[in-house]
């Protein structure tokens, strides 16, 4: 495992609530996070059929253009009741014909398929988020960190704090779907605390055991 021994980090994402939520967890460690988008570095195409074949090639793709150290998230949305789409398909779900994305009719499409299923009932409407980080170095050394959280998906959304897929999902254990949750309710974490809540919390805090201490 490599160490990362520079204080300066790419976050090496165009999604801005992405770049929020890893500046948020970084930020109290000190480090100095600039984003690809801010750089307007260009988006590689995301080929990879895996979480982790997709975080690769975003973090790789920064760390190479900026020549420091860059930290990817891929991520996305598990549906057991639809054989586990969206998947790393997530995003796809959003884009409309114009190449802009819309989350609203992200979440009808997959309430929209779970009805199909008959997946009424909580029961049958468990789904996982998923989050890998790749930390990357410009000579191609990566680091892969994997992070989930349980939970069920509610209809109609609840909430608009977060991003994405937030108003439909209701981590196990908790009332509130992440969209009615503020930044450190869903993420859960801070540094040295033992336990995360979001999936990117939970990747996140590994990176942090593995990497920086
Ligand atoms: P990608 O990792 O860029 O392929 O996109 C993952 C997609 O999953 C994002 O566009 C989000 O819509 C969704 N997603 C990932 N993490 C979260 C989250 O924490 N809340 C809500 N949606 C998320």
């Amino acid at each position: 495992m490599r160490k990362l021994d520079t204080k300066t980090i790419i976050v090496a994402s165009h999604n801005a609530g992405k770049i929020r939520e890893i500046r948020d967890l970084i930020g109290p460690l000190g480090f100095e996070a600039r984003s690809a988008a801010d750089l307007a570095f260009a988006e590689p195409d995301e080929t990879g059929t895996t979480f982790e074949e997709n975080a690769r090639i975003k973090a790789l793709a920064s760390a190479r253009t900026a020549g420091i150290p860059a930290l990817s998230d891929d991520s996305g949305l598990v549906v057991d009741a639809l054989g586990g789409a969206p998947g790393v398909y997530t995003a796809n779900w959003a884009e409309r014909e114009d190449g802009s994305r819309d989350f609203q009719m992200a979440m009808e499409k997959v309430e929209q398929a779970l009805s199909e299923t008959g997946a009424t009932d909580e029961a049958r409407r468990t789904a996982r988020f998923v989050s890998v980080l790749c930390l990357a170095w410009p000579d191609g050394h990566t680091e892969l960190f994997r992070g989930e959280v349980e939970g069920h998906l509610v209809w109609p959304p609840r909430g608009d704090r977060g991003f994405g897929y937030d108003p439909v999902f209701k981590p196990v254990g908790h009332a509130t779907t992440f969209g009615e949750m503020s930044a450190e309710e869903k993420h859960g974490w801070k540094p040295g605390d033992a336990q995360a809540l979001s999936h990117r919390a939970r990747a996140f805090k590994r990176f942090v055991e593995t990497c920086l201490v």
